[in-house]
């Protein structure tokens, strides 16, 4: 059943209107939403009882209930929440210097069968609603708001491809950026793709100015096609050509993530063969230490080996940071939760 949170605010005024309902009423509905933060149609107290009767009939009002929730020693906490139709997904909290970052999952499971991670063994069964995406980031924040604190950044980096649930990941992120919603600026909003050259070219031309981080993960596309099967139908080639144009139209910084795999692409040559793929660009590179997956024969690279890679890209202009891990005590590796728990039932 649809809820209110599948509209963006412009949405709901068309909706709204086609109800022969007055659109002031998208304000107030919006803000028992996002600023009160109330799902109960019978709070929203200066809302007609025939309205709150309409809306109880027509919309669903919470479509995720939280399962299980993971805090990690270093407080990164693990949220596995379970969607209407019994489907599970998963959310992450993670607490930066900077300030409290949502990673949010846009698919249960994912097809793009990337061989390094949890989320890939498990085929995608459907793609999540913008509203269930914005459920998410609302549960968080609502946790967040009995120590008054505030969810400042997003990414779009959990389980699933977003460029494959386009229209809903970016209703989602409307939503999320509006003054009316969770007010959330477009410079924190990011999404990460393992390089669908069609979403990217789309976003391109996006008035929504958010950030993009590719999920890159090899300098070249024999190793690329071996890791990420998406490298056949986009080589390094064309992803490179369609950023260009993304940074054309946008003037926007591009991240790398780059997941450094023990002996696999974390050699020095590999370091070389990256910076000459994107000198000159304005990006960064961020690099990532493997959290293993049981099923997936990849070690994590040592830390000298990561050190070592980072101070080459650094020599080499580069700009790069070596990311700190999160939650490593609480199956951190996007999917692990859920694919364990699948396997238990
Ligand atoms: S890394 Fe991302 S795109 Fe690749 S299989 Fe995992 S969830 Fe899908």
């Amino acid at each position: 059943m649809k809820t209110l949170y599948d509209f963006t605010y412009p949405q709901l005024v068309e909706w709204l209107e086609s109800q022969q309902i007055k659109k002031f009423r998208a304000k107030q509905l919006f803000t028992w939403l996002y600023k009160k933060r109330v799902n109960d149609v019978e709070e929203m107290s200066d809302l007609s009882k025939e309205f709150r009767e309409m809306l109880s009939q027509t919309f669903s009002m919470q479509s995720i209930q939280l399962k299980e929730k993971h805090v990690a020693a270093d407080q990164t906490t693990k949220y596995l929440f379970e969607l209407e139709d019994g489907l599970l997904v998963e959310t992450v909290l993670m607490h930066h210097d900077y300030g409290k970052s949502v990673c949010v999952s846009s698919q249960i499971g994912c097809n793009m069968g990337c061989k390094f991670c949890a989320s890939g063994l498990l085929k995608k069964q459907r793609n999540l609603t913008a509203g269930e995406m914005v459920q998410q980031v609302l549960f968080v924040q609502k946790q967040l708001d009995h120590d008054d604190e505030r969810v400042s950044s997003i990414v779009v980096m959990g389980i699933g491809e977003p460029f494959d649930n386009y229209d809903h990941v970016l209703n989602f992120l409307k939503t999320i950026n509006s003054d009316h919603g969770l007010a959330i600026g477009s410079r924190k909003l990011t999404i990460s793709t393992c390089g669908i050259v069609e979403g990217i070219l789309k976003l391109a031309n996006e008035p929504l100015q958010i950030n993009l981080a590719i999920s890159l993960h090899a300098p070249n596309d024999a190793l690329r096609s071996m890791l990420m099967p998406i490298n056949q139908a986009h080589p390094i080639k064309e992803l490179m050509e369609a950023l260009m144009t993304y940074y054309d139209e946008t003037n926007r910084r591009i991240t790398y993530e780059y997941i450094l795999l023990d002996g696999v692409n974390d050699h020095l040559e590999h370091a070389n063969e990256l910076a000459d793929l994107i000198h000159g660009q304005n990006a960064y590179v961020n690099l990532i230490p493997y959290n293993p997956v049981d099923e997936q024969p990849f070690d994590r690279t040592s830390f000298k080996v990561a050190l070592k890679f980072y101070d080459q890209l650094k020599k080499r202009g580069i700009q790069v940071t070596l990311r700190q891990e999160h939650g490593v005590d609480i199956d951190a590796a996007c999917g692990q939760l859920r694919s364990k728990r699948l396997k238990e039932q």
